[in-house]
């Protein structure tokens, strides 16, 4: 079980909110069921009172996807999506899937050679955070409370530490060290007869919480992959041209030494999301997302797509790929999980957005149901695995059910199985592949020769940015005077066991130059301002002693447009 970390001061008064549902996080997943939730409980005649809580500054801020939207789950949240002014940058006019390989050349796939779940005619472009902002504005016309710059710290749970009662926000003004500043305010306790975990990715709370419960017992572990993604003003003319194209890369710089692969899509004023996307399940202690990334961006192909642009806008996130098999149980006694936090992602086609939504509204139709009854007990709850389990998502995610474990066992074992699992309805070579946590990939220095074979890249100020300059881009800042967000609980273990078995990874995972070693020292140096709340080194960590927790609200970076 994950020790909980406590974050706030204890023995402190603190003021108390009470609500009816709760959300924790603003991503696609929770505002789609805020508003869903106030629609059905408008029909139902009922008045109650939603909160949507988020730790970034402003909504969108921390949110970041490529990104291409499959409309599905849109649509069915507000049928007129369209007409209503969802942003979208193009609809998605070409695709194609490129090989890039070592020589310098691509061979590229189109049309009928482009792999079914890479096809994106019908798709739509976006910028996820101007999606959830838009988002954000209808849940708040129909009444929902959003709160932006708020943390939550700890989960509330009742005595007998089951249900879950709300959650409790970060103490502001505590000083590094845990002293109190001058500024020091408690965070508060909000009670709500529901809780919706919509954290996103490897939530703080929902880590515990799922650990806690046990709710991931008899599932696969969740399998991660970390994405890096630059945005780019490129020459008007290629800009034009480039609008409403949809381009994914296999082949260089990872080779098939891994899961992953690179996407180029087309913005709206000459501009292009790029970006690259490795599996944690690599077995080299050297992997580098950040590296890899920028040797992708030195490939000819892309060179010649970016000659005389710039980048403008920098961010990393990691992506819960694991599918059907990974998802922990959806609900329980005064809670439920949706969204990237419950692994609502189809990893073959990299989409989870409309899945997010999806999981929002029958999330919120359970929910309704049982406000309507006044029994929010795991029993009333089980209503929303239940639609789930009748859904489209469900299909969906049970057709590639395999498909991201498959290569957990190496790329051409993942090759092979995932075209078997385009004949056999998803279930390919075996009937369930089972597979470890990602960090238990993960091979010593030893059994790789004694060292890495991760290359690092030259970097530039054109094209091959270091990780500061893009941390820059990413506009992280957290308050310097508090306790570091990145809490090693053996620190010991970083300068002994970790240098010599696997030369302290976490220097090299981290794409925001976080962790910082220099020979002879100790334990790592801890740039947390650096930090875009990523999340790799949480999964990445070998020896799981590094937790993400949340800082003070308001801290991260800032995607906007992104
Ligand atoms: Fe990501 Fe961890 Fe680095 Fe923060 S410290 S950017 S969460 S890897």
């Amino acid at each position: 079980m994950t020790p909980a970390i406590s974050l706030n001061v204890r023995d402190v008064e603190r003021e108390e909110l009470e609500v009816d549902v709760l959300l924790v996080g603003a991503g696609p997943a929770a505002l789609s069921c805020a508003i869903q939730l106030k629609r059905r409980l408008k029909e139902l005649g009922l008045d109650k009172s939603i909160l949507v809580l988020e730790k970034a500054e402003e909504v969108g801020y921390h949110t970041l996807s490529g990104a291409v939207m499959d409309p599905r789950g849109m649509a069915e949240l507000f049928p007129d999506w369209k007409e209503r002014g969802c942003p979208t940058e193009a609809e998605v006019g070409f695709d194609c899937v490129d090989l890039l390989r070592k020589n310098g050349k691509k061979l590229r796939f189109q049309g009928a050679f482009v792999p079914p779940p890479l096809r994106n005619h019908g798709n739509h472009i976006v910028s996820l955070y101007k999606v959830v902002r838009w988002m954000k504005d209808e849940a708040e016309k129909l009444g929902v409370d959003v709160y932006p710059g708020f943390a939550a710290a700890e989960v509330l749970y009742d005595e007998a530490g089951k249900r879950v009662l709300g959650v409790q926000t970060r103490d502001a003004g505590v000083g590094k060290g845990g002293v109190q500043k001058g500024t020091y305010q408690p965070g508060m306790n909000i009670k709500a007869a529901v809780t919706v975990f919509a954290e996103g990715t490897r939530g703080h709370l929902a880590k515990q919480h799922i650990a806690r419960l046990g709710l991931d017992a008899e599932r696969n572990p969740q399998i991660y992959e970390t994405g890096i993604k630059e945005v780019w003003e490129i020459p008007e003319a290629r800009g034009k041209e480039l609008l409403g194209s949809v381009i994914h890369t296999l082949g260089e710089p990872l080779g098939t030494g891994g899961y992953g692969g690179g996407w180029i899509y087309g913005l709206a004023g000459s501009r292009l999301s790029i970006g690259y996307v490795v599996g944690l399940d690599h077995p080299d202690p050297g992997l580098d997302p950040h590296a890899l990334f920028v040797r992708w961006k030195q490939h000819p192909a892309l060179q010649e797509l970016l000659a005389g642009g710039k980048a403008l806008r920098y961010g990393a996130k990691t992506i819960p790929g694991g599918g059907y098999w990974s998802m922990p149980k959806l609900y329980g006694d005064g809670y439920v999980l949706v969204g990237d936090t419950a692994g609502f992602v189809n990893m073959s086609r990299l989409k989870g957005i409309h899945l997010a939504i999806k999981s929002g509204l029958l999330a919120a139709d359970a929910l309704a149901d049982a406000l309507a009854k006044g029994d929010t007990s795991a029993t009333a709850l089980a209503g929303y695995a239940t639609r789930f389990e009748a859904s489209w998502a469900k299909q969906e995610l049970w057709g590639v059910r395999n498909f991201r474990a498959a290569f957990s066992n190496g790329w051409w074992t993942g090759f092979l199985d995932a075209g078997i699992q385009q004949v056999t309805k998803g279930r390919g070579l075996l009937v369930r592949r089972r597979t470890g946590a990602d960090h238990e990939h993960r091979a010593r220095l030893s059994e790789l020769g004694g060292r890495s074979r991760m290359t690092k890249p030259t970097f530039n100020d054109r094209d091959a940015l270091d990780k500061l300059t893009d941390v820059y881009l990413s506009g992280a800042v957290h308050e310097e005077d508090q306790p570091a967000h990145l809490v090693i609980s053996d620190p010991d273990l970083c300068a002994t066991r970790c240098t010599a078995e696997f030369g302290n990874p976490c220097q090299h995972f981290c794409p925001a130059a976080v962790y910082e070693w220099t020979p002879g020292a100790q334990k790592p140096q801890i740039n947390f301002s650096n930090c875009v709340h990523c999340k790799t080194c949480d999964i990445a960590d070998p020896y799981q002693v590094i937790e993400w927790v949340v800082p003070e609200g308001g801290g991260g970076p800032k995607y906007i447009d992104m």
